[in-house]
Protein backbone atom coordinates (compact mmCIF):
# COMPACT_ATOMS: atom_id res chain seq x y z
CA UNK A 1 0.00 0.00 0.00
CA UNK A 2 1.42 3.30 -1.59
CA UNK A 3 1.64 6.06 1.38
CA UNK A 4 3.15 8.96 -0.47
CA UNK A 5 0.96 11.79 -1.66
CA UNK A 6 3.45 14.28 -3.24
CA UNK A 7 0.88 17.16 -2.71
CA UNK A 8 2.56 17.59 0.81
CA UNK A 9 5.75 18.47 -1.06
CA UNK A 10 4.96 19.94 -4.17
CA UNK A 11 6.79 23.11 -5.36
CA UNK A 12 9.67 22.44 -2.93
CA UNK A 13 13.46 22.89 -3.17
CA UNK A 14 13.64 19.31 -4.62
CA UNK A 15 10.63 20.15 -8.04
CA UNK A 16 12.48 23.32 -8.20
CA UNK A 17 15.60 21.49 -9.43
CA UNK A 18 13.97 18.72 -11.07
CA UNK A 19 11.30 20.89 -13.16
CA UNK A 20 14.53 23.17 -14.27
CA UNK A 21 16.17 19.59 -15.19
CA UNK A 22 12.93 18.52 -16.73
CA UNK A 23 11.83 21.95 -18.75
CA UNK A 24 16.23 22.35 -20.15
CA UNK A 25 15.92 18.62 -21.87
CA UNK A 26 12.32 19.27 -23.21
CA UNK A 27 12.90 22.85 -24.77
CA UNK A 28 15.86 20.81 -26.53
CA UNK A 29 13.76 18.54 -28.07
CA UNK A 30 11.16 20.69 -28.94
CA UNK A 31 13.93 22.86 -31.11
CA UNK A 32 13.65 20.17 -33.87
CA UNK A 33 10.53 19.75 -35.74
CA UNK A 34 10.42 16.07 -35.34
CA UNK A 35 7.85 14.66 -32.41
CA UNK A 36 8.89 13.08 -29.32
CA UNK A 37 7.45 11.57 -26.55
CA UNK A 38 7.72 12.12 -22.88
CA UNK A 39 7.78 8.98 -20.63
CA UNK A 40 6.84 9.67 -16.70
CA UNK A 41 7.20 6.84 -14.71
CA UNK A 42 5.99 8.32 -11.14
CA UNK A 43 3.72 11.07 -12.62
CA UNK A 44 1.71 11.73 -9.08
CA UNK A 45 -1.47 14.24 -9.20
CA UNK A 46 0.00 16.63 -12.03
CA UNK A 47 -1.00 19.81 -10.56
CA UNK A 48 -1.18 20.75 -7.01
CA UNK A 49 -3.35 23.40 -4.62
CA UNK A 50 -0.96 25.32 -2.50
CA UNK A 51 -3.64 26.09 -0.45
CA UNK A 52 -4.56 22.82 0.14
CA UNK A 53 -4.30 21.04 3.53
CA UNK A 54 -1.39 18.82 2.97
CA UNK A 55 0.48 21.59 0.94
CA UNK A 56 -0.04 24.02 4.40
CA UNK A 57 0.64 21.63 6.32
CA UNK A 58 4.41 21.44 5.47
CA UNK A 59 4.16 24.64 3.73
CA UNK A 60 7.63 23.30 2.01
CA UNK A 61 6.92 25.58 -1.32
CA UNK A 62 7.96 28.43 0.69
CA UNK A 63 11.34 27.49 0.51
CA UNK A 64 10.74 26.18 -2.85
CA UNK A 65 8.94 28.08 -5.73
CA UNK A 66 7.57 31.32 -3.52
CA UNK A 67 11.55 31.55 -3.17
CA UNK A 68 12.44 31.03 -6.83
CA UNK A 69 9.47 33.37 -7.76
CA UNK A 70 11.29 36.18 -6.30
CA UNK A 71 14.75 35.90 -7.88
CA UNK A 72 16.10 38.51 -10.58
CA UNK A 73 17.76 36.42 -12.78
CA UNK A 74 18.71 36.68 -16.05
CA UNK A 75 19.33 33.25 -16.69
CA UNK A 76 17.06 32.12 -19.70
CA UNK A 77 16.04 28.87 -17.99
CA UNK A 78 15.08 30.64 -14.84
CA UNK A 79 12.97 33.27 -16.68
CA UNK A 80 11.16 30.54 -18.50
CA UNK A 81 10.55 28.75 -15.56
CA UNK A 82 9.11 31.47 -13.97
CA UNK A 83 6.97 32.22 -16.77
CA UNK A 84 5.16 28.74 -16.96
CA UNK A 85 4.98 28.24 -13.48
CA UNK A 86 4.66 31.82 -12.48
CA UNK A 87 0.55 31.11 -14.71
CA UNK A 88 -0.04 28.89 -11.56
CA UNK A 89 1.68 30.20 -8.68
CA UNK A 90 -0.60 33.72 -8.65
CA UNK A 91 -3.84 31.28 -8.16
CA UNK A 92 -1.98 29.07 -5.51
CA UNK A 93 -1.34 26.20 -7.71
CA UNK A 94 2.27 24.14 -8.63
CA UNK A 95 2.34 22.24 -11.64
CA UNK A 96 3.51 18.80 -11.35
CA UNK A 97 5.87 17.23 -13.84
CA UNK A 98 3.12 16.11 -16.15
CA UNK A 99 1.76 19.25 -16.42
CA UNK A 100 4.74 21.08 -17.23
CA UNK A 101 5.69 18.68 -20.06
CA UNK A 102 2.38 19.44 -21.41
CA UNK A 103 2.83 22.77 -21.71
CA UNK A 104 6.34 22.11 -23.32
CA UNK A 105 4.63 19.55 -25.89
CA UNK A 106 3.46 20.44 -29.42
CA UNK A 107 0.39 19.24 -31.03
CA UNK A 108 2.26 16.45 -32.66
CA UNK A 109 4.20 14.99 -29.33
CA UNK A 110 2.93 12.78 -26.91
CA UNK A 111 2.92 11.99 -22.61
CA UNK A 112 2.93 8.25 -21.38
CA UNK A 113 2.48 9.26 -17.88
CA UNK A 114 1.95 5.99 -15.00
CA UNK A 115 0.82 6.21 -11.78
CA UNK A 116 0.37 3.24 -8.98
CA UNK A 117 -1.82 5.24 -6.40
CA UNK A 118 -5.61 4.56 -6.47
CA UNK A 119 -6.34 7.69 -5.26
CA UNK A 120 -3.52 9.59 -7.22
CA UNK A 121 -3.81 8.28 -10.59
CA UNK A 122 -7.67 9.47 -10.34
CA UNK A 123 -6.72 13.02 -9.60
CA UNK A 124 -4.55 12.73 -12.94
CA UNK A 125 -6.84 11.96 -14.81
CA UNK A 126 -9.51 14.68 -13.68
CA UNK A 127 -6.68 16.96 -14.07
CA UNK A 128 -5.76 15.70 -17.36
CA UNK A 129 -8.83 15.10 -18.94
CA UNK A 130 -9.83 15.28 -22.26
CA UNK A 131 -6.21 16.62 -23.25
CA UNK A 132 -4.38 15.47 -26.39
CA UNK A 133 -1.88 13.34 -26.85
CA UNK A 134 -2.01 12.21 -23.33
CA UNK A 135 -1.84 8.77 -22.06
CA UNK A 136 -2.50 7.51 -18.25
CA UNK A 137 -1.70 4.00 -16.92
CA UNK A 138 -2.53 2.82 -13.64
CA UNK A 139 0.23 0.73 -13.48
CA UNK A 140 3.82 0.18 -11.78
CA UNK A 141 6.24 3.01 -13.44
CA UNK A 142 9.30 0.58 -13.24
CA UNK A 143 7.60 -2.10 -15.46
CA UNK A 144 5.60 0.17 -17.49
CA UNK A 145 8.99 1.76 -18.46
CA UNK A 146 10.52 -1.23 -19.92
CA UNK A 147 7.40 -2.32 -21.51
CA UNK A 148 7.19 1.31 -23.19
CA UNK A 149 10.63 0.94 -24.66
CA UNK A 150 11.44 1.30 -27.37
CA UNK A 151 8.82 3.99 -27.46
CA UNK A 152 7.29 5.30 -30.97
CA UNK A 153 8.79 7.80 -32.15
CA UNK A 154 12.19 6.61 -31.01
CA UNK A 155 12.81 9.96 -30.18
CA UNK A 156 12.37 11.68 -26.37
CA UNK A 157 13.10 11.48 -22.55
CA UNK A 158 11.82 9.63 -19.57
CA UNK A 159 11.34 11.29 -16.11
CA UNK A 160 12.09 7.92 -13.47
CA UNK A 161 10.27 10.33 -9.91
CA UNK A 162 10.40 7.61 -7.00
CA UNK A 163 8.87 8.67 -3.76
CA UNK A 164 11.58 5.86 -2.21
CA UNK A 165 9.30 5.08 0.32
CA UNK A 166 10.49 1.87 -0.58
CA UNK A 167 14.05 0.80 0.05
CA UNK A 168 13.53 -1.40 -3.05
CA UNK A 169 13.22 1.71 -5.42
CA UNK A 170 16.77 2.55 -5.04
CA UNK A 171 17.19 -0.95 -7.00
CA UNK A 172 14.29 -0.95 -9.04
CA UNK A 173 15.74 2.33 -10.86
CA UNK A 174 18.57 0.52 -11.80
CA UNK A 175 17.52 -2.21 -13.38
CA UNK A 176 14.52 -0.55 -14.99
CA UNK A 177 16.67 2.07 -16.57
CA UNK A 178 18.81 -0.93 -17.62
CA UNK A 179 16.50 -2.90 -19.44
CA UNK A 180 14.63 0.00 -21.11
CA UNK A 181 18.01 1.81 -21.93
CA UNK A 182 19.14 -2.14 -23.71
CA UNK A 183 16.01 -1.43 -25.99
CA UNK A 184 15.82 1.95 -26.10
CA UNK A 185 19.56 3.54 -26.73
CA UNK A 186 19.03 6.79 -27.92
CA UNK A 187 16.31 7.85 -25.12
CA UNK A 188 17.47 10.29 -22.16
CA UNK A 189 16.69 9.39 -19.08
CA UNK A 190 15.98 11.92 -15.98
CA UNK A 191 16.13 10.30 -12.28
CA UNK A 192 15.48 11.95 -9.19
CA UNK A 193 16.53 10.87 -5.96
CA UNK A 194 16.61 12.37 -2.63
CA UNK A 195 19.63 13.45 -0.52
CA UNK A 196 18.87 12.06 3.32
CA UNK A 197 20.90 12.48 6.84
CA UNK A 198 23.79 10.15 7.28
CA UNK A 199 21.87 7.02 8.84
CA UNK A 200 19.25 6.93 6.05
CA UNK A 201 21.03 7.66 3.05
CA UNK A 202 20.60 4.86 0.36
CA UNK A 203 21.60 6.68 -2.79
CA UNK A 204 25.30 5.77 -3.53
CA UNK A 205 24.79 2.16 -4.19
CA UNK A 206 21.86 3.31 -6.72
CA UNK A 207 24.54 6.08 -8.22
CA UNK A 208 27.11 3.39 -8.50
CA UNK A 209 24.75 0.97 -10.73
CA UNK A 210 23.88 3.45 -13.12
CA UNK A 211 27.45 4.69 -13.51
CA UNK A 212 28.33 1.31 -14.56
CA UNK A 213 25.59 1.27 -17.45
CA UNK A 214 26.62 0.75 -21.03
CA UNK A 215 26.14 4.54 -21.85
CA UNK A 216 28.50 7.36 -23.15
CA UNK A 217 27.57 10.18 -20.58
CA UNK A 218 26.06 9.72 -16.82
CA UNK A 219 25.41 13.34 -15.23
CA UNK A 220 25.07 13.89 -11.60
CA UNK A 221 23.44 17.09 -10.34
CA UNK A 222 23.22 17.80 -6.45
CA UNK A 223 21.44 20.76 -4.76
CA UNK A 224 21.25 21.23 -0.93
CA UNK A 225 19.84 23.84 1.44
CA UNK A 226 21.41 22.78 4.17
CA UNK A 227 23.90 21.05 6.24
CA UNK A 228 23.85 16.37 6.03
CA UNK A 229 21.36 15.71 9.97
CA UNK A 230 22.58 12.62 10.91
CA UNK A 231 19.46 11.72 12.08
CA UNK A 232 16.58 12.60 9.75
CA UNK A 233 15.57 14.41 7.10
CA UNK A 234 15.94 15.65 3.29
CA UNK A 235 18.58 18.00 3.18
CA UNK A 236 18.52 17.86 -0.96
CA UNK A 237 18.25 16.36 -3.94
CA UNK A 238 19.73 15.11 -6.88
CA UNK A 239 19.35 14.34 -11.00
CA UNK A 240 21.14 11.91 -13.11
CA UNK A 241 20.78 12.44 -16.76
CA UNK A 242 21.41 9.73 -18.83
CA UNK A 243 22.27 10.28 -22.21
CA UNK A 244 21.92 14.24 -21.39
CA UNK A 245 22.12 16.80 -24.80
CA UNK A 246 24.52 18.57 -25.63
CA UNK A 247 25.29 21.53 -23.43
CA UNK A 248 23.13 20.45 -20.77
CA UNK A 249 25.99 20.69 -18.20
CA UNK A 250 26.78 23.85 -19.19
CA UNK A 251 22.91 25.01 -18.37
CA UNK A 252 22.96 23.10 -15.73
CA UNK A 253 26.15 24.31 -14.19
CA UNK A 254 25.04 28.06 -14.75
CA UNK A 255 21.66 27.20 -13.27
CA UNK A 256 24.02 25.84 -9.57
CA UNK A 257 25.75 28.81 -9.66
CA UNK A 258 22.53 30.71 -8.07
CA UNK A 259 20.02 28.27 -6.82
CA UNK A 260 21.89 27.91 -3.45
CA UNK A 261 21.55 31.34 -2.49
CA UNK A 262 18.50 31.97 -4.18
CA UNK A 263 16.79 29.00 -2.18
CA UNK A 264 18.42 29.13 1.34
CA UNK A 265 19.76 31.09 3.93
CA UNK A 266 21.97 28.57 5.04
CA UNK A 267 25.45 28.73 5.07
CA UNK A 268 25.67 25.15 4.68
CA UNK A 269 23.73 25.44 1.33
CA UNK A 270 25.14 24.37 -1.88
CA UNK A 271 25.46 22.11 -5.24
CA UNK A 272 27.34 20.42 -7.46
CA UNK A 273 27.30 18.97 -11.20
CA UNK A 274 29.73 16.40 -12.03
CA UNK A 275 30.08 13.42 -14.75
CA UNK A 276 29.36 10.02 -13.35
CA UNK A 277 30.44 8.61 -16.18
CA UNK A 278 31.81 10.44 -19.65
CA UNK A 279 33.35 8.35 -22.80
CA UNK A 280 32.98 11.64 -24.56
CA UNK A 281 35.50 13.94 -22.77
N1 LIG B 1 6.77 13.32 -10.86
C1 LIG B 1 5.82 14.07 -10.05
C2 LIG B 1 6.12 15.54 -10.22
O1 LIG B 1 7.29 15.91 -10.39
O2 LIG B 1 5.16 16.32 -10.21
C3 LIG B 1 5.87 13.68 -8.61
C4 LIG B 1 5.83 12.21 -8.35
S1 LIG B 1 5.92 11.75 -6.66
C5 LIG B 1 7.53 12.16 -6.19
C6 LIG B 1 6.02 10.00 -6.81
C7 LIG B 1 4.71 9.35 -7.26
O3 LIG B 1 5.00 7.99 -7.59
C8 LIG B 1 3.63 9.30 -6.20
O4 LIG B 1 2.46 9.87 -6.72
C9 LIG B 1 3.43 7.80 -5.94
O5 LIG B 1 2.07 7.46 -5.70
C10 LIG B 1 3.89 7.18 -7.22
N2 LIG B 1 4.43 5.81 -7.16
C11 LIG B 1 5.07 5.20 -6.15
N3 LIG B 1 5.52 4.00 -6.56
C12 LIG B 1 5.16 3.88 -7.86
C13 LIG B 1 5.40 2.89 -8.86
N4 LIG B 1 6.10 1.78 -8.61
N5 LIG B 1 4.94 3.12 -10.10
C14 LIG B 1 4.25 4.25 -10.40
N6 LIG B 1 4.00 5.22 -9.49
C15 LIG B 1 4.46 5.04 -8.24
Amino acid sequence: MLSYRHGYHAGNHADVLKHLCQLILLEKLAQKDKPFVYIDTHAGAGLYDLQSEQAQKTAEYEQGIDRLMQLQSANPHICRYQALVGEYHQQHRYPGSPELAFRLCREHDSLQLMEWHNQEVLNLKANFKDRRNVHIHHRNGFEGLVALCPPKPARGMVLIDPSYELPQDYVEVVESVKAAQKRWAGGTFAIWYPMLAKARDKSQTMLDGLSQLPVEQVLNIQLWVGAQPDDFGMYGSGMVIINPPWQFDEQVESLLQVLPTSLSDSPDAGARCQWLRNTQG
